[in-house]
């Protein structure tokens, strides 16, 4: 199976001297949803800086190590020219444009990629991925649930047309009924687009519910990595992060 996003050995360091990341190792393979998991502080959100492109804006510096994207050394690429290769983060819920309406917040996305042309063709995909999406759709962004929120946020990320959509903790702070509905979407969308996928959770449920393989961070490096089937049945995943220990 080819890889679509391969890491290797990369060290992340804030401010100089903070190291983050110790040689992080992982892979996404083409067409496949990979699921990181990690407690608070693991890296997650640094290894996916390092990907997107944030990398350089907020102090983090790439150490050592590389990041290859569909066999191009990217190491370092910032943003906006990372969505330009088709590496897309889903911004963070709370980023959407409150005082537009759903159909907006999507156009204006679309706008902005010089995708206006193609709009109402790229909002009835979205529409058709996100029913819910499409009823509310001249409901001003600012009155959405939380849930709803997180459903435009991925919508908005999906007008970009990823080749790698980058997901951080979908399910953070969302009611569980909810977060199985988007859980439900994001397979659809995947079965329709075999679109590759990087999950970043601290839920196991959530990663297992999507991915077909994970990686599991601790103190910034990679620690244990496996199909989710394997990963399910870990005692170490058992213990940390499905509660039975
Ligand atoms: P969380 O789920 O809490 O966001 P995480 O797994 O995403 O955790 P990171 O946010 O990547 O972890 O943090 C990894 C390490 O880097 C932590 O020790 C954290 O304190 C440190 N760190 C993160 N951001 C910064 C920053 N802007 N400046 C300095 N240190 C930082």
């Amino acid at each position: 199976m080819t890889d679509i996003l391969e890491i290797t050995d990369l060290e992340v360091t804030y401010q100089r001297s903070i190291l983050a990341l110790h040689g992080v190792n992982l892979r996404v393979a083409k067409g496949q949803i990979t699921s990181l998991l990690g407690a608070n502080g693991a890296g997650k959100s640094t290894t996916l800086r390092a990907i997107s492109g944030f990398i350089g804006l907020d102090n983090a510096r790439v150490n050592a190590g590389r990041v290859r994207f569909l066999g191009e050394d990217i190491t370092g690429l910032q943003l906006p020219r990372t969505i330009h290769k088709g590496i897309v983060l889903v911004p963070e819920r709370d980023k959407v444009f409150t005082n537009l309406t759903v159909a907006e917040n999507l156009e204006v996305v679309a706008t902005s990629r010089e995708e206006g042309s193609k709009w109402q063709q790229i909002e009835e995909e979205i529409f058709v991925y996100f029913p819910r999406l499409a009823k509310l759709r001249n409901k001003p962004a600012g009155l959405l649930s939380g849930g709803e929120r997180q459903m435009l946020a991925i919508g908005g990320a999906l007008v970009c047309r990823p080749q790698l959509l980058l997901i951080d903790e979908l399910s953070l702070g969302l009611a569980p009924v909810i977060v199985d509905e988007i859980i439900e979407r994001l397979r659809e969308v995947h079965a329709k687009t075999e679109l590759s996928m990087l999950l970043v959770e601290q839920s196991a449920a959530v990663a297992f519910a999507l991915a077909s393989y994970g990686f599991v961070l601790e103190n910034g490096k990679v620690e244990l990595e496996g199909a989710t089937e394997d990963l399910r049945s870990n005692q170490k995943v058992l213990d940390l992060y499905l509660g039975t220990g």
